[in-house]
């Protein structure tokens, strides 16, 4: 069956505002929350169509990626950038602590372990972001870096017992008179949010989960290729939640450094190399800066400005494909603005040969045509 378009999904227009797509959510994932809809598959269905399509648009890469290229821009493709294949209850949960904004959403399932024969839900932590700076360099290689991160973690000494409200169940039933007769309903329990535990003994400083923060160094493995505005998952590296629950994600943004002369173009990197008129003219090598040191390059005699060198291979690693991009060169040939009176004596006697004379038929093409013919 096709898919649905995430917009109509959620019941907004392509223009909708990032606090627009929050609302629509938050409105759906209410309406169809599994605890509202005991045993309605089609309720469950719908909750987690609209928590994909929030997934998506909440996030402007991924959102941008979709407008452009739909669900197919969304496949494949390992790190930040790209896989998006559905999203389980866990996930699901571990997005309401953004959009809910408490400490916790309830984990998924979980087992009732003693009696209670309810479904006791394990905490789920909620998800931090953090922003990871990367030079050009970093990103040529990959990278681990150690990040100080605040995070949620069980205070020492806290202990939990059974919550005395649902009696550790995690949920409260309730009998309600309705039209068809007497029906029971049972929901979550608001005293232990569906933990089926509460704090018996909370040490000093902790929050009313018996919960510090505390700062923890993560350790963490970029790719190489990543760009500017990337996400990477580090799975259970964001806050923690108590009585054993499940610890949230940790999101990395990457944010690229600008290279002092080297300017990224996907895979590619340019760099304007300003050559002598005179080197134009005689030939001659010159030294350019590349991602790891310095490559020599031969200018043959007789180069136009605006010509192209080419390095293969030293651009970049592509984070969801093989092979590195090139460097690209762009020469262009520096004209004098002062000149003394013997260089000017000396240039006055070349500017009647014919040699010097522009080829009235020659025609450079523009840098991003020359580019294109490179690769094609
Ligand atoms: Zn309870």
């Amino acid at each position: 069956m096709a898919k649905r378009d995430y917009y109509e999904t959620l019941g907004v227009g392509r223009q909708a505002s990032a606090s627009d797509i929050k609302k629509a959510y938050r409105k759906l994932a209410l309406k169809h929350h599994p605890d509202k809809n005991p045993d309605d598959s089609s309720a469950e269905e719908k909750f987690k169509e609209a928590a994909e399509a929030y997934e998506v648009l909440q996030d402007d890469q991924k959102r941008a990626k979709y407008d452009r290229f739909g669900h197919e821009g969304l496949k494949g493709g390992p790190g930040g950038g790209g896989g998006f294949g559905g999203m389980d209850m866990d996930d699901i949960f571990s997005q309401f602590g953004d959009i809910f904004g408490g400490g916790f959403g309830g984990g998924g399932g979980g087992g009732g372990g003693g009696g209670g024969g309810g479904r006791r839900r394990r905490m789920k932590g909620s998800n931090l972001r953090i922003k990871v700076k990367m030079t050009l360099e970093e990103i040529a290689t990959g990278v681990e870096k150690k990040v100080k991160v605040l995070k949620q973690v069980q205070a020492e000494g806290a202990e939990y017992s059974d919550c005395q409200t649902c009696g550790g169940s995690g949920q409260v039933r309730r009998v309600q008179n309705t039209i068809l007769g007497q029906m029971q309903t049972a929901s979550t329990c608001p005293q232990c949010q569906g933990s089926g535990q509460s704090v018996r003994k909370r040490p000093q400083g902790s929050d009313e989960w018996g919960m510090v923060r505390k700062e923890s160094v993560v350790t963490i493995q970029i790719p190489s290729g990543v760009e500017d505005g990337m996400q990477l998952n580090v799975r259970g590296e964001g806050n923690g939640a108590p009585m054993g629950g499940v610890a949230g994600d940790l999101l990395v943004v990457i944010e690229a450094i600008p290279h002092e002369h080297l300017q990224r173009n996907g895979k590619n990197i340019h760099y304007d190399l300003y050559i002598s008129f005179t080197d134009a003219a005689l030939g001659a090598s010159a030294e350019v800066p590349i991602v790891d040191g310095k490559a020599k390059i031969k200018i043959e005699a007789g180069t136009q400005s605006g010509r192209i060198v080419r390095l293969r291979g030293k651009g970049l690693p592509s984070v969801d494909s093989y092979g590195n991009g090139d460097m690209l060169i762009n020469i262009n040939v520096w004209t004098p603005k002062t000149l003394s009176d013997s260089e000017k004596s000396l240039l006055e006697q070349l500017r009647e040969s014919p040699n010097f004379a522009p080829d009235a038929d020659h025609q450079e093409k523009g840098f991003f045509d020359k580019v294109r013919d490179m690769f094609t």
